[in-house]
């Protein structure tokens, strides 16, 4: 290692100007703006004049140029590339909540584009036109898909649960299972929620059974609200006894308290079907008769983020008189998409296509193991040696707090290369354009088809093949 330092080397630094000239640069003043680029060339050609007066740079005067370039698009690159990334998610969890939860349909897409890129009607009546109200092109589908007799959509579930108490029990009592006091990851815990909406907390039975008997020794002249929580992320399992939804409405007839269900992940189309457990879709819940009904939208129903409120309508119209209901209203893109989402529930044969939560949920396995033969393929054509790539078994999740029990059998690619360990390959490949998010497990990378669309098979293997050639170069 040289250690004189050699100032004569400041001499051979290009100039900014003669960079911001090389026709890499241009083309990146094609997508970028001027300013942004001249900062990174400075910044570039500052932290080779740095290493030249601290005497670490070691290199010929004649790569000075080429280093220089380099690390002027390095740092565009950094500066310029968004906080808020694409992933294409191999984790095998179809409702991942760090990764955005669900992706919308085509024509939920379409329906954000439309009313984002021009002017809608979102508050106005276009056949009166007077003040319309933006719940309107929900409300009348979701009462029709779900059998209620009103609906009200807020920003997601939690703000759903906090509307209902705060307008149904406040300065009241609610009953709760002490076997129902969920917590949902991000803090969201039953008892927090409902002592900031302003009701008080009335746990009855224990944490394995709480029978009939329990709710109606709970009740006294203050209780507002029989609430049942649907228990989305975890099971209680053994020796058990759950009241059900019908047993709290036969018990709030009796006593004319109302019942409101939180169900959390609901869903409207039965899955059970595909192997999935059996869970109380949300036209079952209403069917029961549950006064209030609360769900998310971006759940099981694949839609955008929103919690959806339906029931009757005398406690609906109260909650939208609430002034909290202005603080958690939903903005337009959550209109057009959750109308465009609700849309597709009509076309019975085909929305378990056409919402990618659905599909990815119900997908067979030969789909799935077909995909994997494609990405595993694709992979050894562009890698050069010493990466390993199998085609092995497992099982995939539904994820959001869904059905925890659930094990959906599933195909995975592993990779094991001798250039990187496991963890590494994971930092690089997040790290990448698009971002890529799998699984480390047993010692191998391993990516789960199920979650990875059809569509983005031949990018992943770019990517991965990028990543792993670049390794393998850096070690030989
Ligand atoms: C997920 C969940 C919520 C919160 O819903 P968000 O839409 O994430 O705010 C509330 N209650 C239950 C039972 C849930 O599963």
């Amino acid at each position: 290692m040289r250690s004189v330092i050699d100032k004569s080397l400041l001499r051979e630094l290009p100039k900014v100007d003669e960079i911001m000239k090389h026709h890499r640069i241009a083309r990146l003043l094609e997508i970028h703006p001027r300013p942004v680029v001249v900062d990174g060339v400075r910044g570039a050609l500052d932290f080779y004049r740095k290493a030249i007066l601290n005497g670490h740079y070691t290199g010929n005067p004649e790569e000075l140029n080429e280093l220089v370039l380099e690390k002027s698009l390095a740092l565009v690159a950094a500066e310029t590339r968004f906080n808020l990334r694409r992933v294409i998610n191999a984790t095998g969890v179809v409702l991942h909540t760090n990764l955005g939860r669900a992706l919308l349909s085509k024509s939920a897409r379409h329906a954000v584009d439309a009313v984002t890129s021009a002017y809608c009607n979102l508050e106005i009546n276009l056949d009166t036109g007077k003040r319309g109200s933006r719940y309107e092109p929900v409300e009348e589908l979701l009462t029709r898909l779900t059998g209620a007799e009103a609906a009200l959509v807020v920003n997601n579930n939690a703000s759903a649960v906090l509307l209902a108490l705060g307008t149904l029990a406040r300065g009241k009592e609610v009953i709760v299972s002490r076997g129902q006091l969920v917590e949902i990851g991000g803090s969201f815990r039953i008892p927090e929620v409902m002592e900031q909406s302003g009701a008080t907390l009335v746990e009855v039975g224990a944490t394995n059974k709480t029978h009939p008997a329990d709710y109606r020794k709970g009740i006294t002249e203050n209780t507002a609200l029989l609430l049942h929580v649907h228990t989305s992320n975890y099971r209680i399992v053994g020796f058990t006894r759950e009241t059900s939804v019908e047993e709290l409405v036969e018990i709030g007839r009796e006593s004319g308290i109302p019942v409101m269900s939180d169900l959390g992940s609901g869903f409207l189309v039965d899955l059970a079907r595909y192997g999935l457990p059996k869970e109380p879709s949300v036209q079952e819940t209403v069917a029961a008769g549950a006064d209030v009904v609360t769900f998310s939208g971006d759940k099981l129903l694949g839609g955008p983020q929103a919690g959806i409120i339906v029931g009757k309508r005398q406690y609906i119209e109260k909650m939208k008189k609430n002034p909290l209901t202005r603080a958690v209203r939903i903005n337009k893109f959550t209109v057009a998409a959750l109308e465009a989402t609700l849309r597709e529930y009509f076309d019975h044969d085909n929305v378990l296509n056409k919402i990618p939560t659905l599909r990815m949920l119900t997908e067979s396995t030969d789909v799935i193991l077909q995909r994997a033969g494609e990405l595993a393929a694709k992979l050894k054509s562009k890698l050069t040696a010493g990466v390993e790539v199998k085609i092995v078994q497992g099982s995939s999740q539904v994820g959001g707090g869904s059905m925890p029990t659930a094990e959906l059998p599933t195909y995975l690619v592993s990779c094991v290369t001798e250039s990187l360990s496991v963890d590494e390959l994971a930092i690089q490949l997040r790290g990448a354009e698009p971002a890529v998010v799998a699984r480390v497990q047993d010692g191998q990378y391993q990516l789960d088809l199920r979650t990875v669309q059809a569509e983005e098979v031949d990018l992943l293997a770019e990517v991965m093949a990028g990543v792993l050639n670049s390794a393998e170069v850096s070690r030989l």
